[in-house]
């Protein structure tokens, strides 16, 4: 199949990048420990004409080119971060440290970026200034926000940002992405009922999805921890609760944060009990703007084609996504790459079995270049925003 001339001249490069990918696979770092992923990083990106700003929201690295004299930006994003399991892909150029992996693919979105990063800085087919934003932490939701803390948009104005995510299942050379609610949030309840009986809370808190949330929508509220007492002759002065609490729209998530404080309040109201209650926002719901989805599907579609570019998430989908706080403060869209269906490619992310597929490259690279030239073109373009 004769693919666009983009992602031809791209695949030339993916054995050279598939080098780079496997290199960072073998040397997985956690969250916020990046140091020799965002050496390697900044290494390249200087090599390739960027300037670059190290330690941006501790290991994250920008890397800025302007080209001509437009004021427009553009923010990409990769995550580098690995997680904390023992590998057991089998695959020859597995993680030399043991507790530490890359079972998210974080590796091939930093190996993508970089391969549209030496493409486009030798290309130079835009007119305005491009933000390559290398992010630490995504694992543990706070990477995107230590960058932000840190001025990432006031030192790099971005007009819009964008990032992708590989998606084990779909085949390699397919896309999805849609308007709207993409990803969903994650928050965290922690709970204290001083006074006999405060297990009883419970019931109450399990049946707010059922009794409060449409069914056409997907939520979960999952009692993590109960914990009451020390000893079986001794009545417990309290009980703790830990709550996990998930939902794919901002509006579900506002409602069950709302009746969760209700029922709780309500309970320990009832039983006269004291309440210590505390409610942790770790990350909202990743919410696609309308213009700048509109604008990435129209780039996908000119890249592979209308049937290999989805909209539809897959029902149950409550994966939860850091970038959504970087969409929260601007415009953007956020994309998911197929990783393929077949051996460790097709294993589920988070998964010891899990590897990225290098056959994606080429597409991933393929899709920021092409976004790239599209929002800050050099010639007025049918359809783009101005
Ligand atoms: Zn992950
Ligand atoms: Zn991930």
């Amino acid at each position: 199949m004769s693919q666009h001339p983009t992602i031809e001249r791209l695949a030339a490069s993916t054995e050279e990048f598939t080098r780079i990918r496997r290199d960072l696979h073998q040397h997985p770092e956690l969250g916020f420990e990046e140091a020799r992923t965002s050496a390697i990083v900044a290494g390249y990106l200087r090599e390739w004409g960027y300037e670059v700003h190290e330690g941006v929201g501790g290991t994250g690295v920008v890397g800025v080119l302007r080209q001509g004299s437009s004021a427009r930006s553009i923010g990409i994003r990769a995550d580098m971060d690995a997680l904390p399991i023992d590998e057991a892909s089998g695959v020859s150029y597995a993680s030399q440290h043991a507790g530490r992996m890359h079972a998210c693919g974080h590796d091939g979105h930093t190996a993508i970026l970089l391969c549209a990063a030496r493409e486009l800085a030798a290309s130079r087919n835009f007119d305005g200034t491009l933000n390559l934003i290398f992010q630490p932490a995504e694992e543990t939701l706070g990477g995107a926000v230590a960058m932000m803390d840190d001025g990432l948009f006031e030192r790099f104005p971005c007009d819009a940002v964008y990032a992708l995510h590989n998606a084990p299942g779909l085949p390699v050379g397919c896309f999805l992405t849609r308007e709207g609610a993409l990803t969903a949030s994650s928050d965290r309840v922690s709970i204290r009922l001083v006074g006999v009986g405060g297990h009883g809370a419970m019931p109450h808190l399990q049946s707010i999805v059922a009794r409060n949330v449409p069914s056409t929508e997907v939520a979960v509220v999952s009692v993590g921890m109960l914990k009451a007492g020390e000893a079986a002759n001794v009545i417990p002065e309290h009980a703790d609760l830990r709550l996990s609490v998930r939902a794919t729209r901002p509006e579900v998530r506002e409602l069950l944060k709302r009746r969760i404080g209700e029922i709780t309040r309500g309970v320990a109201a009832v039983h006269g009990m004291e309440l210590q209650y505390e409610y942790e926002e770790l990350v909202p719901v990743l919410v696609n703007t309308p213009e700048e989805t509109r604008l990435a599907r129209q780039v996908l579609t000119e890249l592979v084609g209308p049937q290999r570019l989805l909209s539809e998430v897959p029902s149950g989908f409550l994966g939860s996504e850091d970038f959504a706080w970087m969409l929260e403060r601007r415009p953007g869209c956020y994309i998911a790459l197929g990783n393929g269906d077949s051996g460790p490619s097709g294993c589920m992310v988070h998964n010891p079995g899990y590897d990225f597929n290098d056959a994606a490259i080429p597409f991933g690279a393929a899709l920021w270049v092409q976004l790239v030239e599209a929002s800050l073109c050099t010639s007025p373009r049918s359809g783009a925003p101005a």
